[in-house]
């Protein structure tokens, strides 16, 4: 927050200590009255459904499939995208019907995300759930869905269509399970693929 403290264009800024104090005051109150957000204000729970679809950051990454080792249970990603998703916006292509082509497609609830173990370490809902905060990048933060791109976080470009695919243990990958901002390697915790309808396995 900037304070306007009236200088003539042109003119150095002199502050006045008095007069610092009482702007920093003054924003300090501003800032400790102002509602904090939704995602912060709010349990899972009792978002609304716009607020709750809205935690969504459009990576795709849970749209991709996952691999499930029989042995030892073990998660495996995979690059190898879901028939539906387009490849470059990481949009469901059929969003609003896309069960009736992907009945597997996970309908995520906030019930649900105690149970799941393969959204992405970034993934909002995953993040909230186990008590941390929105990153920057995310959208509702940074106030542009170009952010996801940005922080490497979006499966834009990455990813192969499941329609091409022959073998999807060929395209076991790591990077949907990982956090590219902070370079750890965070493994999901689960199984399926997308939310608000994207995850399934
Ligand atoms: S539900 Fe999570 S992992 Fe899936 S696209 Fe949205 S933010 Fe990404
Ligand atoms: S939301 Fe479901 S149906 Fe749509 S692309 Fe993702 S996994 Fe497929």
């Amino acid at each position: 927050m900037q304070a306007d403290f009236g200088a003539p264009t042109g003119q150095s800024l002199l502050i006045k200590p008095k007069l610092f104090l009482l702007a920093f005051e003054k924003g300090y109150h501003t800032a400790m009255n102002k509602a904090p957000p939704f995602w912060i204000a709010k349990k899972l729970q009792d978002m609304t459904p716009d607020e709750w679809e809205s935690l969504c950051d459009g990576c795709g990454r849970c749209c991709l499939h996952k691999l499930r080792d029989e042995d030892d249970e073990s998660l495996h990603f995979t690059s190898v995208a879901c028939r539906l998703l387009d490849l470059k916006t990481c949009q469901c292509t059929e969003y609003k019907t896309r069960r009736r082509k992907v009945p597997d497609c996970v309908t995520l609830t906030p019930d649900m995300l105690g149970d799941i173990d393969w959204l992405p370490p970034t993934c909002a809902y995953r993040l909230l759930a186990d008590g941390s905060p929105l990153p920057q990048w995310h959208p509702l933060v940074s106030g542009r869905a170009e952010s996801v791109a940005e922080a490497g976080v979006s499966a834009s470009g990455r990813c192969i269509s499941e329609r091409e695919a022959v073998e999807f243990e060929r395209y076991i990958v790591k990077w949907p399970g990982e956090d590219p901002t902070v370079g750890a390697q965070n493994g999901a915790r689960g199984n399926q693929r997308n939310p608000n309808g994207r995850n399934r396995l």
